[in-house]
């Protein structure tokens, strides 16, 4: 199968060389030429079997072909239960664990088994540059940690990830370095664009991306998603509908294509944080990125989603279509908290802010009857509730439990070295 760029400047390439590359040259998201079929796909099959099945096809003629059942075993060791929830016909798709919590665990580990395995020019390591505001960094990091010929490097602004985020990141050590930069998120992402395009730079220390964008991440996202509708279709007859918490869209963006291979998902709703350019171009008013705004749902705070245009190709930049397509909600802080007292008070259940918009859009559209009461649902829950205790302990009155995974790494000890927030000092330490 070969990939080409949303925006029609760059040579079709295969899937190895689209995801080494990360964007295309022109600037654009790789896509399939064509849609792949659907593959045979059964229920009751492990999660690593189903998505070694789903992405076979994206696969086929492609050098890391014959290594995709091992990469989907070693990515997918943790499961993606659909839990159900108090309210009737409601779940949640849980997708939190693995080792750092959150859905981005999947992608990451995926990625770094693909690049792991690809062919390198010479012996010298690939450094993956990576700026966080806290879940992406840690969930490469740990994706990352001892693989070979791979180094990671993290940027992270001091003072501004939570305790537990800033832990996760310098906790690893071996091939991974954290970093904690004197100054914003936006000044360390500056720091690593920079890098990123520094040619000079490169030919001594050869760098690559790990951001949501990379194809290597977005692909082993459908597996979850066929993974839990297929079984539901198998238990109950019926589709499974989505609300996708939603930022940088890929995780949803994965939901569509699943669907548009033929995975038995029905509506697929986006909930946002306070950042409402998706609901805006949804309810009919012009796409207007902007920078994002902080909410309590912080790897949401996204005010120019980057897999929009993937979403624009998959419905051939037919903006009606597009939006006949979609609901898209935004929930903002205060929405957050009431979901999160909420559900814990009349039913004991406790998600992280990511998660309560989701299910705070899905408690509108049950009370609307837009989702109708025999439909039924899922919540995409994308991260631990412990991973947020800042927020979520106050509102519930108590302590959580940290999931045995995110507790062995903050076992640890934990380094992260200082850096002035200026591209200068990055440069001398990525050549160090
Ligand atoms: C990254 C993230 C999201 C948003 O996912 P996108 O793919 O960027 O839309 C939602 N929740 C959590 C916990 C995340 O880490």
């Amino acid at each position: 199968m070969r990939f080409v760029s949303t925006r029609g400047q760059a040579p079709a390439v295969g899937l190895s060389a689209a995801i080494a590359a990360g964007l295309a040259p022109d600037g654009g998201l790789y896509v399939p030429q064509t849609l792949p079929e659907m593959p045979s796909l059964q229920a009751g099959r492990e999660l690593a079997q189903t998505a070694q099945a789903l992405l076979a096809p994206w696969f086929a003629g492609d050098p890391l072909a014959a290594a995709l059942p091992a990469i989907c075993d070693a990515a997918f060791d943790f499961p993606a239960p659909l839990q159900a929830l108090a309210t009737p016909h409601d779940w949640l798709l849980e997708l939190f664990h693995g080792p750092t919590a959150a859905f981005k665990d999947f992608g990451a580990r995926f990625l770094a088994q693909c690049l792991a395995r690809l062919p390198r020019p010479d012996d010298r390591p690939l450094t993956i540059v990576v700026a966080t505001s806290g879940d992406t960094g840690a969930a490469v990091a740990a994706a990352f940690h001892g693989l070979p010929g791979l180094r990671v490097v993290v940027l992270y602004p001091d003072g501004r990830v939570s305790p537990r985020q800033a832990h996760q990141l310098g906790c690893l050590g071996g091939n991974i370095q954290a970093f904690k930069v004197a100054g914003s998120f936006d000044d360390c992402q500056a720091m690593a664009k920079q890098a990123l395009a520094d040619t000079a730079l490169q030919a001594q220390c050869p760098l690559s991306s790990a951001n949501s964008i990379s194809l290597g991440r977005l692909l082993p996202q459908m597996a979850y998603y066929a993974h839990a509708a297929l079984s539901h279709h198998a238990a109950t007859g019926r589709p499974l509908n989505l609300v996708v918490p939603t930022g940088n869209l890929g995780n949803a963006m994965a939901a569509v294509l699943a669907r548009g291979l033929g995975v038995p998902l029905a509506q697929i709703v986006l909930a946002t944080n306070a950042n409402h350019v998706l609901p805006d171009f949804f309810a009919g008013g012009d796409y207007h990125p902007g920078p994002g705004v902080a909410t309590l749902a912080n790897a949401m705070d996204v005010g120019a989603p980057s897999n929009f245009e993937r979403l624009q190709w998959f419905y051939h930049g037919d903006a009606a279509a597009l939006r006949a397509g979609f609901v898209a909600r935004s929930v903002d802080d205060a929405q957050i908290r009431a979901l999160i007292s909420q559900r814990h008070q009349q039913y004991g259940e406790v998600v992280c802010p990511h998660t309560a918009c989701g299910l705070a859009v899905l408690q509108q559209l049950r009370s609307e009857g837009v989702a109708a009461p025999g439909q039924d649902w899922a919540v995409a829950a994308t991260a631990h509730p412990a991973k947020f205790e800042g927020v979520v302990e106050p509102l519930i009155g108590q302590a959580l439990a940290v999931p045995p995974a995110l507790a062995a790494l903050l076992q640890r000890p934990a380094h992260a070295e200082p850096l002035a927030a200026s591209y200068p000092a990055l440069r001398a330490r990525l050549l160090a």
